[in-house]
């Protein structure tokens, strides 16, 4: 027997996860290993640990996030990966109908049906920008807003995100930087989040930090929200994040050479190959974040999807009304960028 509310719930899909065989450019992983340093914590790590359960507050990582945002300890919560970030901080912060735009990360849906809100669905605009003035008025019980958006890649400035922020001080607004790192026309709020009533920003370790696998996401905001966010993980369970993840994450965090590195190639990468696009006709949204989003100049958006994964090379395709000619397609190394080139080049 299955439950009545189970039985509703469709659930999100992420994408393809093959297991070689791909230039696998399909779900905005970094192409570039994680820090050094995570491997050496790997490789020295006392499975002996493993005996007791890690520290469910996990404090150590959290002062260093707390350090890197510019903040307090209480101002972090941490969770196993940002999804669970997003959907504890649904539960905790939102009452009744969430407000986002019609193109958006898909996963906001599927908390909505799951908690039972309504969906306010704000258009973008037909270049895909986010006019934010649209959320001033409307009657919402929550707003979230990806930045940069995903699967567009385009972004709103931080300062306009926050004079939002502060003109709907009647709800939440959850501000979702999974791929803040990346930007340049726009820079993470995590810094102003400790000071703001009802903001909470979330951010991740899978894409700048080249994590996805260790599952380790975390959001910023006043000591109240976060206390809320406590009470609903303690809800569910203790222990989100196991003890080689608090160690992987610490030695990450810390290691921002490494990480500055990193994000100077994807962005170097994105800008050679945005410019080859461009050059050959196709339509490439500005992009901030590590994928461009590209409608090709001969080809609907499913066919090249296919085209592309015969010649070996995964990106995305939705086939929803307003997005179905473009695929995504996240910026990996220099050599699978010139294979991915090669393939496109054909259809
Ligand atoms: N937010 C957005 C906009 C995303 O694209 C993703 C990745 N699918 C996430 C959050 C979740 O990332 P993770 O759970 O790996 O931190």
């Amino acid at each position: 027997m299955i439950s009545k509310k189970c039985q509703s719930l469709t659930p999100y899909v992420a994408g393809e996860q093959p297991r070689g065989g791909f230039v696998k450019l399909n779900t905005n992983e970094n192409p570039y290993p994680p820090s050094p340093k995570v491997e050496a914590v790997l490789k020295g790590f006392d499975g002996q640990k493993l005996k007791l359960y890690p520290d469910p507050n996990a404090d150590k990582l959290k002062e260093l996030i707390a350090k890197k945002e510019g903040v307090k300890k209480e101002n972090i919560f941490l969770g196993n990966g940002s999804d669970e970030v997003l959907g504890f901080a649904f539960l905790a912060l939102f009452d009744g109908d969430v407000a986002f735009s019609d193109v958006t990360y898909s996963f906001y849906p599927v908390y909505c049906d799951l908690y039972g809100f309504n969906q306010v669905i704000i258009p973008l605009e037909n270049d895909f920008s986010n006019d934010l003035a649209k959320y001033n008025d409307i009657e919402c019980g929550g707003i979230v807003i990806t930045n940069p958006n995903a699967p567009t890649g385009k972004s709103v400035k931080s300062n306009d995100l926050l004079s939002l922020v502060r003109t709907r001080g009647d709800v939440n607004v959850i501000v979702d930087e999974a791929y803040i790192d990346f930007a340049t026309a726009s820079s993470s709020l995590g810094s102003v989040a400790s000071n703001e009533p009802n903001l909470l920003v979330v951010k991740t370790f899978s894409k700048s930090y080249s994590l996805a696998g260790l599952r380790c996401g975390y959001a910023v905001g006043n000591a109240e929200l976060i206390a809320a966010l406590e009470t609903v993980k303690n809800c569910f369970n203790s222990y989100t994040l196991d003890c080689i993840c608090q160690e992987c994450a610490c030695a990450s965090v810390v290691d921002t050479a490494y990480f500055d590195e990193v994000i100077a190639k994807i962005l170097t990468t994105r800008k050679r190959v945005v410019t080859e696009l461009l050059k050959d006709g196709h339509t490439v949204i500005p992009s901030d974040a590590n994928f461009i989003f590209v409608k090709n100049a001969h080809c609907n958006g499913k066919d090249v999807y296919e085209t592309l994964k015969v010649g070996g090379v995964l990106v995305r395709h939705w086939q929803k009304e307003r997005i179905k000619d473009y695929v995504r397609v996240t910026i990996g190394t220099d050599e699978e960028m010139d294979k991915f080139l090669l393939e496109y080049g054909k259809i």
